[in-house]
């Protein structure tokens, strides 16, 4: 069976178009009642950004905080907090701020029309209503988030994304003046996401052409932004996230991504630094990424921390191995049919214990 593949219908490019967000939006103020939920980064409060919000008298300015990365419990509160501000749902949901700040505009848009905690539709295509209107604006590139029909959330039992139709956004803005700011630790590691996405990709056994296509050209896109330091990176790095996301809404990524969920899943560690940790112990299963991986941290100037697991209780460990081996189709992907044989607990262990 081929995926009917569910794509962005909206999308604007350029430096400065955020300038057009307000006329964007209008077009879903349909009456005087109609009103907007910001979903916005709290790194923005205060900041030149926040003054540009075309905020109007009903509408909500919903801070959140990204410290951690989105949980159920905190999506189940903020869409409270959505529902309490006025008697109707509202018109539209713009999600500012990175992958984290993105997913949960996602969520919260997923939830206000769907009944009871989001911990309920944790898995593919359990959502039973469309979502409202829902836009993104990303202010950090690299996780694909702005593409992906997905919004990943850790719930008491598991990390895992609201996987749907209904999550793909409505729109994007692709402002690339919005990435500038970025401290250069974080540029790094949400940009290695998505390089690390695209080795993925493209060394997987599901690729196909399309998958390719997108995947090659935003793996040259990455090398422009972290081998030759391009004077229009923060703009190459934007379509790489884009084109990444796309690479692998087709296919799948792979032991990186396996392995750095159960990391996640035991010690918090976000997304982007924690693929960076795996990545550079996968020499065996991907030797060129690697390498040129270590080109890229030597030239971005990039230190990873060392030593995490070692020191954790075997339980703690084991949980980890389950958690990544749990996650079938990303092994599959990377190692084929096989893979069972290949990425054993004791391998899996092995490799964790040196991270
Ligand atoms: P993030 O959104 O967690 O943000 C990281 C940090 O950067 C935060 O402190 C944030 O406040 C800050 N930040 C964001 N924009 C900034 C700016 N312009 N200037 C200064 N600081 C800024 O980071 P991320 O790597 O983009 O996203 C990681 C999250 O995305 C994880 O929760 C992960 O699970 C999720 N993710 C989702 C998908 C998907 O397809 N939905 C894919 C990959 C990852
Ligand atoms: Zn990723």
């Amino acid at each position: 069976m081929f995926r009917n593949f569910k794509l962005v219908p909206n999308i604007i490019f350029g430096r400065g178009c955020f300038a057009q967000l307000d006329e964007i939006i209008e077009k879903q103020r349909r009456n005087t009642d109609s009103w907007v939920v910001f979903v916005t980064d709290d790194v923005f409060r205060e900041a030149p950004l926040e003054k540009r919000l075309p905020l109007y008298d009903n509408d909500l300015l919903l801070w959140v905080n990204v410290a951690d990365e989105p949980k159920t419990k905190y999506v189940d509160e903020l869409t409270l907090k959505v529902k309490a501000h006025r008697p109707t749902l509202p018109c539209a949901i713009i999600g500012i701020g990175g992958g984290s700040s993105m997913d949960l505009a996602k969520a919260i848009s997923l939830m206000l029309t769907n009944e009871g905690s989001s911990t309920l539709y944790q898995g593919w295509d359990l959502i039973k209503n469309p979502a409202i209107y829902h836009m993104a604006v990303p202010t950090l590139s690299g996780t694909g988030a702005e593409v992906s029909r997905t919004a990943v959330l850790t719930g008491p039992e598991k990390k895992l994304g609201l996987n749907s139709d209904y999550t793909v956004f409505d729109q994007v803005v692709l402002d690339p003046e919005l990435i500038k700011d970025v401290p250069r630790d974080q540029h790094f590691y949400t940009g290695m996401d998505c390089y690390i996405h695209c080795i993925e990709s493209l060394q997987g056994t599901y690729l196909n052409e399309f998958s390719k296509s997108y995947g090659e050209k935003a793996l040259d896109l990455c090398r422009q932004v972290f081998l030759d330091d391009h004077p229009d990176k923060d703009d190459k790095l934007m379509m790489a996230s884009f084109f990444g996301g796309m690479s692998i809404a087709y296919s799948q990524v792979g032991a990186c991504h396996a392995l750095s969920y159960g990391l996640s899943y035991v010690l918090g560690t976000h997304h982007g630094i924690g693929c960076c940790i795996v990545f550079d112990y996968l020499e065996d299963i991907y030797p060129e990424g690697v390498k040129e991986f270590r080109t890229m941290m030597k030239k971005c100037d990039m230190e990873l921390p060392r030593g995490l697991v070692k020191d954790l209780d075997p339980e703690q460990v084991d949980r980890m191995i389950t958690v990544a081996l749990g996650l079938e189709p990303l092994w599959e992907n990377c190692l084929g049919q096989d893979w069972k044989h290949i990425m054993t607990r004791n391998k899996a262990r092995a490799l964790f214990l040196r991270m």
